[in-house]
């Protein structure tokens, strides 16, 4: 069921020939642009439109109310409740120690730069809801956020038929469990655009995080510059590289885990192991008929972004999965960790046989909201440092500033600014003060 790609005895770039799923951005950037437009012109009045033509429901209210998040948190089921909070604890615990401190430094007696982090100010957080429910994409979310001390955050997911127009439940429960009051029954693209340009009762966004499915990646990247965005979180991939000392019915649950997302999510074993290959592949048929969601994994496992990638020895291995930059990779070798320790490009790694994605998923602690589609080369995941800006507090006095001044001066005479060198020379009578140097 699942291709081959067979890599043994070939020095090519590994990049053109690995798979990669047809997620086409720039494509969507036309279907979403008329949406993106429509909210900004005409507010709540396009975002109930769209609402009721992508999700089928006519809202009285974009807006969640109050006693709806308390319902929702009343009524969850115990265990989800409790799983819930042992995520939060856990995605607490990781992304406190994320939290960045002023660092001040003398660059000479009398002239300081200080790095000062200040969270911005208001964030949007987009929780997917179309094929799948993501109460723990709420988490991944909000935590951060949170820790890194953002004042102003509202979250949006779409409305669901079933339930009144409102998001789903759990996701309204989550939301309640970590505080957050106002939320959105709006999706797609139209949730980025209601967040980037204001709407009714939502008040516009400095940022918007979270992942979706390929108009909001489209809306995200369309907005960006108006809105701050994380990196681009598309449909899940898995990247999996493993010896003949991997277990092939963990390997073989691992790729269906993340199979289970969306027919265009992408599963990959690296292996130089033709025997390991053999089982992984013999495992999948009956692993996958027992499964729930059997058609769409079936639909991923089969298309061209998924696929089982042999190779001559570990060492190739980790070529080819640098060069593919997985957003989640798996280590099952011998020696895992000093495996791990060669990845360069990841957006998470997961190291041995006792880590598999599902448990970064909901509570290793780390963060599930991940760069895909090749992102990892360059991104990093959701962390406190999305929420964060770095301000340079340059203070400096007379004595220090005289001191630099004639480089300055001669700086901007080079660059042909010579009204950068006056706003120098300002300060001492129009005398240029000689670098202490010379
Ligand atoms: P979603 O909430 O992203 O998208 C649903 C919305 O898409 C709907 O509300 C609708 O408004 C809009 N839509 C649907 N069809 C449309 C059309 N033809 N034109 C314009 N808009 C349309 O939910 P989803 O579809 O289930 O996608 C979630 C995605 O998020 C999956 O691909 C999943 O793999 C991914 N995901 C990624 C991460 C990560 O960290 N990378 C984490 C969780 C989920």
């Amino acid at each position: 069921m699942i291709s081959r790609i067979d890599l043994r005895g070939s020095l090519d770039d590994p990049r053109s020939v690995l798979p990669r799923a047809d997620f086409d951005v720039e494509a969507a950037l036309e279907r979403v642009r008329p949406i993106c437009e429509d909210v900004h012109h005409r507010g709540v009045e396009a975002l109930v439109e769209l609402t009721e033509r992508f999700d089928g429901v006519r809202l009285a209210d974009i807006r969640v109310p109050a006693q709806a998040l308390q319902d929702a948190l009343r009524n969850l089921d115990r265990g989800v409740r409790e799983a819930l909070e042992e995520s939060i604890r856990r995605a607490r615990l990781v992304h406190r120690d994320q939290r960045r401190t002023d660092t001040t430094t003398r660059v000479v007696p009398g002239g300081t730069v200080t790095e000062r982090w200040v969270p911005v100010d208001r964030v949007g957080l987009y929780v997917p809801g179309g094929r799948a429910v993501y109460p723990s994409s709420v988490v991944m979310n909000v935590v951060p956020a949170q820790e890194a001390g953002v004042p102003s955050l509202a979250v949006s997911s779409p409305a669901q038929k079933e339930f009144g127009g409102l998001p789903h439940p759990t996701i309204l429960a989550a939301c309640a469990l970590l505080g957050v009051d106002e939320v959105y029954a709006v999706g797609g693209a139209q949730a980025v655009a209601m967040f980037a340009y204001g709407a009714g009762p939502c008040r516009p966004v400095t940022m918007v995080t979270g992942p979706g499915n390929i108009y909001v990646a489209a809306a995200k990247r369309l907005l960006k510059g108006r809105i701050g965005i994380d990196s681009e979180a598309g449909p899940t991939e898995i990247a999996v590289l493993a010896d003949d000392s991997a277990d092939p019915v963990h390997v073989a649950a691992d790729l269906i885990s993340q199979a289970e997302h969306d027919p265009l999510a992408a599963a990959v074993l690296v292996t130089d192991s033709v025997a390991l290959a053999d089982a992984v592949e013999a495992e999948l048929g009956p692993q996958v008929a027992a499964t729930k969601h059997r058609e769409r994994i079936t639909e991923a496992l089969t298309s061209r972004q998924s696929g089982i990638v042999l190779v001559d020895d570990l060492d190739r291995g980790l070529e080819v999965v640098n060069a593919y930059g997985a957003e989640h990779l798996e280590i099952q070798t011998r020696d895992a960790a000093a495996v791990a320790a060669r990845v360069r490009n990841a957006g998470a790694i997961f190291v041995g046989p006792h880590a598999p994605v599902s448990l970064g998923d909901y509570a290793a602690g780390s963060n599930h909201v991940l760069p895909t589609g090749g992102c990892a080369c360059h991104s990093s995941g959701l962390s406190v440092q999305t929420f964060l800006r770095g301000i340079h507090v340059v203070e400096y006095d007379e004595r220090a500033l005289a001191e630099v001044a004639g480089h300055v001066v001669t700086l901007a005479e080079a660059e042909d600014l010579p009204a950068h060198g006056a706003a120098v020379k300002a300060r001492f009578n129009w005398a240029t003060p000689a670098p202490a140097s010379q």
